[in-house]
């Protein structure tokens, strides 16, 4: 039962290098066209802008997605792009309205047969799960991959443009099918189940520490590894449409001295679901493993993941998850456990069938 994982604005435009795109482009010679890769826009610090090109402060969500695109002209070789703004934020606000737009926009468009791929720009701090919520709705095997940066467009060295070339190249690659929802950033391809945000400031901040990555990309040209760990978008069974309404989910970080007070706030709160950033492999206080279980007995399903960056939240092992009612999160952190404990939810609230969906997604 475990599961087995666990703008310009670029002022500082990055020379491609020249053989870096030559599969690609030569493919495109022979078959006459470009595939079409079609980018939206959500926001984030890829579209950032500062005041000076050497300062920390700046706001995200500055640039458009036309500007984005006039930024990296290198990425027209790779592809014939089109963009679409869905929002212009910082991905601090993400929130299911954006999350609604976005997958079902993203379902048109795979659904249209001339089109190849999709690229989202998004900001890194909600990355991982808006990437880990479009791997559980999309219904494709198309490439559909997720970019972002950590400095602005406006900062010396900025990631952004070529983080977004590897992004289209990624789209645009016909092996990149199949492997589910890709993020791209810094020349590594992660899958949307595992990578994770490791540092506030780092321009390496994302990592997939337990399954490790789906490849690599060197100036457009893709390396791949392995498949996609988990079920996801053409064979998922979830779904989402434009009236579906996701039910709250809290998390909720235990901690030495923990009591049961903001576990039964949020379930007075109306959280359907709360999952516990544990300590350890998914531990907490005494007080609040029975706080827990009398939620869990009252109907709010109660998912025990981990603080801890990495590793198992295994089933009944320091806990009597059989007993108490509880869902172990596996190799779910809890912003993952969260996504998809919230689209569980739209299906069941039976613990058994729930604890089965962390077993395969
Ligand atoms: N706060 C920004 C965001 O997530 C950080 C970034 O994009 O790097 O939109």
């Amino acid at each position: 039962m475990v599961r087995r994982h666990m703008p310009s604005l670029a002022i500082t435009l990055l020379l491609v290098a020249a053989g870096g795109h030559a599969r690609l482009v030569a493919q495109a010679a022979v078959t006459g066209s470009l595939p079409n890769v079609v980018v939206l826009a959500t926001g984030g610090t890829i579209a950032g802008a500062a005041a000076t090109d050497v300062q920390a402060g700046y706001t995200s969500g500055q640039v458009g997605v036309q500007q984005l695109l006039a930024a990296v002209p290198q990425a027209k070789k790779l592809a014939t792009l089109r963009g679409e703004q869905i929002s212009n934020i910082g991905s601090q606000d993400m929130n299911d309205e954006v999350w609604i737009k976005l997958a079902t926009r993203v379902n048109e468009l795979v659904a249209m047969p001339d089109v190849a791929g999709v690229v989202i720009t998004h900001g890194t701090d909600t990355i991982e799960e808006t990437a880990y919520f479009l791997n559980l709705v999309v219904k494709s095997r198309k490439p559909v991959v997720l970019t972002a940066a950590m400095r602005p467009s406006t900062a010396l060295s900025a990631d952004g443009p070529l983080n977004f070339y590897n992004a289209v190249a990624v789209a645009a690659n016909k092996d990149a099918a199949g492997r589910g929802v890709l993020v791209v950033v810094n020349d590594w391809i992660h899958g949307a189940s595992s990578l994770t945000k490791t540092s506030t400031t780092a321009v390496q901040t994302f990592l997939s520490p337990v399954s490790g990555l789906i490849g690599t990309v060197a100036y457009g040209e893709p390396e791949w590894y392995r498949g996609p760990v988990g079920k996801n978008t053409a064979t998922s069974e979830f779904s989402v449409d434009k009236n579906t309404v996701l039910p709250r989910v809290d998390i909720i970080m235990a901690a030495e001295n923990m009591d049961g007070a903001l576990i039964n706030a949020a379930a007075a709160a109306g959280a359907k679901g709360i999952v516990i950033a544990g300590v350890g492999n998914g531990n907490m206080t005494k007080p609040a493993l029975d706080a827990l279980a009398a939620q869990a007995k009252k109907g709010v399903v109660a998912v025990r993941s981990s603080r801890v960056a990495t590793g198992q939240v295994g089933r009944n092992v320091e806990v009597d998850d059989d007993k108490m009612g509880f869902v172990a999160s596996l190799g779910h952190n809890p912003q993952k456990a969260r996504v998809l404990l919230r689209l569980a939810l739209t299906k069941t609230t039976d613990p058994k069938t729930i604890q089965r969906y962390f077993d395969e997604y």
